[in-house]
């Protein structure tokens, strides 16, 4: 059967992100974006709504909504603002929902609970100066010693770096394997800030995803114990490719709220703006572009649903979260471009939202697999170059 209804926990979640979003993001966005800080408000606002537990069985200290829930408040969170939303994906997208599949009891009981309450704030690093791609060239290394592990290295481009207390990273342990690029020499640990020889920055300049904070993690000589090692010794790459698969869900679903904002940003100003006598709404070029936004959306919308359905069911959803945050990736980024262009002269100036759209829709096609790198994967999935076999581990099913 195809039922294409909400469940009522759904459109719960959904206005509960909603309400959020317009209360606490909406009112100073241009302040924050323009002066690239943190609203520190957004933070504590998010956790005292619960919206940083979900997915994450209420034994655990979150909320235990479904896949489908996460979606929707991706969507609110980046109508709003991208930055917003990009707590979500590396909160519980990249270092949550990863611990509750990967991590054993002890590590749930000390990671997990906190984050789950938003009493800390968590995020990933597998990024490096020299490798982004190809995660199998990163460079950082975790070498046992006694009842630990020794990490030296450099995270680059690592949202929430400067802010989050855990980090879940990847190094490598096996420095044979590193050397012939063998993926299975790569592990996965949690870290603390405070763990001495750790430091993080806040990298400036930014072209987008400015009133979020991205930044880099230094380790030098950091002292891991070794329980912080998440399943075992070799498993890294196998979980940094698990939690993409949550993240990109995120983005995929986040970016259909932002096509959604710059398409009702444009019926409002193509209503206004007049030319020739009319509203420029009149003109057939312009309701094209408005078009193409509402397009973008619904098919966009239905990619990530897809999804999340699969998710719901403990099924893998490499290839279809793939799909969606291509296309979504896209469609935000085309849509944000035509907003501009419906905007005029208007739209190159933070008068307006759109120019701040356009900024932040350039990052989701980077982040979470490039453009390229999911056109390449679902041309090998087509081809036969690339089948996806059941994973050892997955989310586990969530009841309805
Ligand atoms: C705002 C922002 C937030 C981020 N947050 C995080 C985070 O929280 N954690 C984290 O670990 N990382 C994060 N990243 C990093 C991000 O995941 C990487 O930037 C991304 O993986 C791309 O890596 P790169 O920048 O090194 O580009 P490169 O890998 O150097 O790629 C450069 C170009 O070459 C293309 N290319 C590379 N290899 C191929 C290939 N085989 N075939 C075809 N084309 C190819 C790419 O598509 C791209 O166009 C973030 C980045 C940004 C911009």
């Amino acid at each position: 059967m195809i039922d294409f209804s909400y469940t009522e926990t759904q459109l719960a979640v959904r206005d509960m992100a909603r309400e959020l979003a317009q209360k606490v993001v909406l009112p100073n966005i241009q302040e924050f974006d323009r002066e690239q800080k943190m609203n520190p408000e957004v933070l504590p606002a998010m956790a005292s709504a619960n919206l940083l537990g979900f997915c994450i069985p209420e034994k655990y200290g979150g909320l235990g909504t479904d896949y489908i829930s996460l979606g929707l408040a991706s969507e609110e969170l980046e109508y709003a603002d991208t930055a917003a939303r990009v707590i979500l994906s590396v909160h519980i997208g990249l270092f949550s929902l990863p611990v509750l599949t990967w991590a054993n009891e002890a590590q749930k009981e000390k990671y997990l609970i906190p984050t789950a309450k938003g009493e800390k704030i968590a995020t990933f690093g597998l990024t490096e100066p020299a490798a982004g791609t190809d995660a199998v060239g990163i460079q950082s290394t975790a070498v046992p010693d006694g009842d630990g592990y020794i990490l030296n290295g450099e995270k680059m481009w690592i949202s929430l770096a400067d802010v989050a207390d855990y980090f879940l990273v990847f190094a490598w342990t096996d420095l044979d394997k590193k050397r012939n690029r063998d993926h299975r020499g790569l592990s996965a640990f949690i870290v603390e800030r405070g763990m001495e020889g750790l430091t993080t920055g806040t990298i400036h300049g930014k072209l987008g995803v400015r009133s979020g904070n991205t930044g880099f993690i230094s380790f030098q000589d950091v002292r891991v114990p070794k329980e912080n090692l998440v399943d075992q010794e070799g498993a890294g790459f196998k979980i940094a490719m698990f939690c993409l698969d949550q993240g990109r869900y995120t983005v995929a679903a986040g970016s259909c709220g932002l096509i959604r904002a710059c398409r009702d940003e444009c019926v409002k100003y193509s209503k206004e703006r007049e030319t020739f006598g009319v509203p420029i709404s009149d003109h057939q070029l312009v309701k094209q572009m408005i078009a193409n936004m509402e397009a973008g959306y619904e098919y966009s919308t239905h990619l990530w649903l897809k999804a999340g359905w699969l998710k719901n069911q403990g099924k893998r959803s490499t290839r279809a979260t793939s799909l969606a945050k291509w296309i979504a990736c896209r469609e935000a980024e085309a849509s944000a471009a035509n907003a501009v262009q419906v905007h005029g002269a208007y739209g190159f100036s933070d008068e307006y939202p759109v120019e701040r759209f356009y900024r932040n829709s350039k990052g989701a096609s980077i982040y979470e697999g490039t453009r390229e790198v999911h056109t390449l994967m679902q041309a090998d999935y087509v081809l036969g170059h690339r089948v996806d076999k059941e994973l050892e581990r997955d989310l586990p099913v969530v009841e309805q």
